[in-house]
């Protein structure tokens, strides 16, 4: 998704121009990928800019940072009120939201020795990452498993393995890529959570490669009002390819429809039934229709 310019970026405690939000070239992170970030989403809805699960997102970005034995210099509190103010300043209702947390300037070893950590958030307007079904590739770089990285944390760093099978794939022409763990088990896409439905049920594949994404376990816990009971469960790469639907899910792809793996249709190759059922559900949910989600929304 193309960047899209905004008025304000956030950084430091201050409101930065766009243009004049620049970090000097020893930047630890740069070299090292000593940052740790997260991917927020807010909606449009009639009641003014709705942000989906903010304290969760919140709450991971903090985890992620301690794994990295950063100390932030805000609380949770001042970066929500951050984040709010800036969505108002930049004026934007559909927007992608990157809170980023980084050594920065210090030392050019490895082991960041007394640097200090800057924090910054950007905001941008945001559209839907994909609007067309997927046909994806099973990649031959392993996802890292829980024994070479944080599980569940967001580290820049852990990208660089992401990056790698997403080239991967586009180079053969698919649009994204399946990453498997260690032991083969399916664990996650570069960037997004995976679903299978088989005979009806859900089934979100369990390895501990994988983020345990906000926006599966937000589908994991809608999914018995569709009357779908969802499982948790280690999934084979044999299994996933014989699954009636796939889809991928997260805060930027949102529910994006699989119809293909590694060249096999899934399905008879449109976007499944249940898949539609969980988007149309996911949609009102974050645009604030759904009253029993209202919970999972902050406004602005
Ligand atoms: N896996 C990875 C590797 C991701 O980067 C993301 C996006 N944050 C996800 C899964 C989906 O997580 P979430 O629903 O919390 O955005």
């Amino acid at each position: 998704m193309a960047v899209k310019e905004t008025r304000f970026i956030w950084m430091d405690g201050k409101l930065v121009r766009w243009k004049d939000a620049k970090v000097h070239i020893l930047t630890h992170a740069l070299h090292y990928g000593s940052a740790v970030f997260e991917g927020i989403h807010s909606y449009k809805t009639d009641e003014g800019t709705a942000i989906f699960r903010l304290d969760e997102h919140i709450n991971r970005l903090f985890r992620s940072a301690n794994a990295l034995s950063m100390k932030l210099k805000f609380t949770k509190a001042q970066l929500k009120a951050a984040i709010k103010k800036l969505i108002k300043i930049n004026s934007i209702g559909d927007a992608y939201i990157r809170p980023l947390a980084y050594y920065g300037y210090g030392d050019i070893g490895v082991y960041p020795k007394d640097i200090l950590t800057n924090i910054a958030v950007i905001t941008m307007p945001w559209e839907h990452y994909y609007s067309g079904n997927l046909r994806i590739k099973t990649s031959k770089f392993a996802r890292h498993s829980e024994k070479s990285t944080v599980y569940g944390t967001k580290i820049s760093g852990n990208y660089a393995n992401s990056i790698l099978a997403m080239h991967e794939a586009r180079k053969k022409g698919f649009d994204e890529a399946l990453m498997l763990d260690l032991d083969g088990y399916v664990s996650e896409g570069p960037a997004e959570n995976i679903f299978m439905v088989k005979s009806k049920r859900l089934i979100a594949p369990f390895s501990k490669s994988a983020l345990p994404g906000i926006t599966r376990h937000s589908i994991l816990k809608m999914s018995g009002d569709l009357g779908i009971k969802p499982f948790e469960r280690k999934v084979r790469l044999d299994e996933l390819k014989n699954a009636d639907e796939l889809f991928f899910c997260g805060t930027a792809t949102e529910v994006a429809p699989i119809i293909a793996i590694d060249g096999k249709k899934i399905g008879d190759g449109k976007a499944g039934e249940i898949t539609s059922k969980v988007r149309d559900k996911f949609y009102s949910i974050v645009r604030g229709k759904d009253s029993k989600y209202r919970k999972w929304l902050t406004y602005a």
